[in-house]
C-alpha cells in the first residue's frame, strides 16, 4: 500500500470514483463516505457512494444519503458503478469481508482500490494507496486531514462538514474518549469558523429516536442484562423474538452497550444479539482490557481496543456460552 499522499497530484484530473465503506455503516462510515463525496464533486469527478447494506435512518438527514446506493436493494446500479469506477475508496473498514455481500465484487475490482481507515491490522496488500492509522479518532477526521493536507481546506463546504462533524463527533462518545486529541478540537473550531451548526447534527442524531426504541432499551435492561462482577462484565443478550416484539429497526440497537459499562467496575461490556440465521456481538472496554483481541479470538471480528464487535452463526446459546467461557479464560486480564 503506497502513501495516500501519493495520490494528492492526481486528483486534478476528473475521474469516475466510487466510495464504500462497512456494512450497517455507522454515522462514521456514512459520514466519512459523503464527506469526502462532497468534496471530490468539487474537483470535478463523477462520484457514487455504495453502502453494502441499509443503514439506521438516523443517519438520512445527512447531505448526499438520498443519493447513496443500497448494495442489497440497487445491486444492478451498484455493481454498474463499481465496474465504471477508476478509484474505489474503501473507509472505515480494515477487511474487505466487511462489505458482506460486496467482498467478491471489492476483491476482483480492475481499478485502483485506495484505504482510509483507522480499525487495527488492516489488509494493506488489498490496497494500492491507502492510510490505516490507529490512533485517529475517526476516519472522518483522516478524510478531513486528507482534503486538508491535499491542499483542499477551501473545498470543505458546508454539507462535507456536516458529514465530517458526525463522524468525529459519534467515533469520539461526543468528545469523550481518549482518542480526542487536541488535533480533533481544531478540525472542529476549523468547521465552527466555516459556519458549521454543530447542535443541530448533535440534534439531528440523537434526538429522533421513536418511543418504541426507548421502551426496548427499558425492557433489555431489566430482562436481558447479567452482571459478572466477579469478571467485572456484564452481558445483554436479545433474542430475535424481542426485536420483533418492538419492532426493532437498524440502528435501534446502537449505543445500548454503553449502559452496562457504566455501571461501578465494569470494564467489559458485551450486547449479543440473535438477527436470525447470524449473531451479532458487540464489545465495549474501559482502560487495559484489548476487545480487538477478545473479538477475534472468539467471535470472528475485530475492530479497535476499546469498541469491537463479531459475528457468529452457531445457535444464540452457543455463542453466550462461548462468552461465558471467554470471561473465565480472561479472568486475570479483566481485574
Ligand atoms: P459495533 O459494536 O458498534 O458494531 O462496532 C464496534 C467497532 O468494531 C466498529 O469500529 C466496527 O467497525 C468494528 N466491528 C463491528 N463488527 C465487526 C466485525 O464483525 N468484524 C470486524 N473486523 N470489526 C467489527
Ligand atoms: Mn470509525
Amino acid at each position: 500500500m503506497k502513501p495516500i499522499a501519493e495520490i494528492f497530484p492526481l486528483l486534478d484530473t476528473p475521474k469516475t470514483i466510487a466510495v464504500t465503506f462497512h456494512e450497517k455503516p455507522d454515522a462514521d462510515a456514512m459520514g466519512s463516505g459523503l464527506g469526502l463525496y462532497h468534496f471530490l464533486l468539487q474537483l470535478g469527478h463523477t462520484v457514487t457512494v455504495i453502502s453494502p447494506t441499509n443503514w439506521a435512518a438516523f443517519l438520512n438527514w445527512m447531505p448526499g444519503s438520498k443519493k447513496v446506493l443500497d448494495f442489497e436493494f440497487n445491486q444492478d446500479r451498484a455493481i454498474k458503478a463499481i465496474d465504471n469506477a477508476e478509484w474505489l475508496f474503501c473507509l472505515d473498514f480494515n477487511t474487505l469481508n466487511r462489505t458482506r455481500k460486496m467482498e467478491s465484487k471489492l476483491a476482483s475490482f480492475k481499478g485502483t482500490r485506495i484505504l482510509i481507515d483507522h480499525h487495527r491490522e488492516p489488509q494493506a496488500e488489498m490496497f494500492q494507496y491507502g492510510i490505516s492509522d490507529i490512533n485517529k479518532s475517526s476516519t472522518s477526521e483522516m478524510v478531513y486531514d486528507f482534503i486538508v493536507n491535499g491542499g483542499h481546506p477551501d473545498k470543505i463546504n458546508n454539507d462535507c462538514a456536516e458529514c465530517l462533524y458526525a463522524g468525529v463527533m459519534t467515533d469520539t462518545g461526543s468528545f469523550r474518549f481518549d482518542s480526542t486529541t487536541a488535533s480533533v478540537h481544531r478540525m472542529i473550531a476549523a468547521l465552527k469558523e466555516k459556519g458549521l451548526d454543530h447542535s443541530q447534527i448533535h440534534e439531528n442524531l440523537y434526538d429522533n429516536f421513536l418511543e418504541n426504541r426507548f421502551r426496548f432499551f427499558g425492557s433489555v435492561l431489566l430482562n436481558r442484562m447479567e452482571v459478572f462482577y466477579e469478571y467485572n462484565a456484564a452481558l445483554i443478550v436479545i433474542p430475535q423474538s424481542d426485536l420483533i416484539k418492538f419492532n426493532v429497526k437498524t440502528g435501534d440497537t446502537e449505543g445500548l452497550v454503553n449502559f452496562p459499562l457504566s455501571i461501578k467496575g465494569i470494564k467489559l461490556a458485551a450486547i449479543i444479539i440473535d438477527r436470525g440465521g447470524e449473531i451479532k456481538s458487540s464489545f465495549r472496554s474501559k482502560g487495559g482490557f484489548d476487545v480487538n483481541t477478545f473479538a477475534r479470538k472468539y467471535f470472528n471480528g475485530g475492530g479497535h481496543y476499546n469498541a469491537a464487535g463479531g459475528k457468529n452463526s452457531e445457535p444464540l446459546d452457543a455463542v453466550v456460552q462461548k462468552f461465558k467461557v471467554a470471561i473465565k479464560e480472561n479472568k486475570d486480564l479483566l481485574q
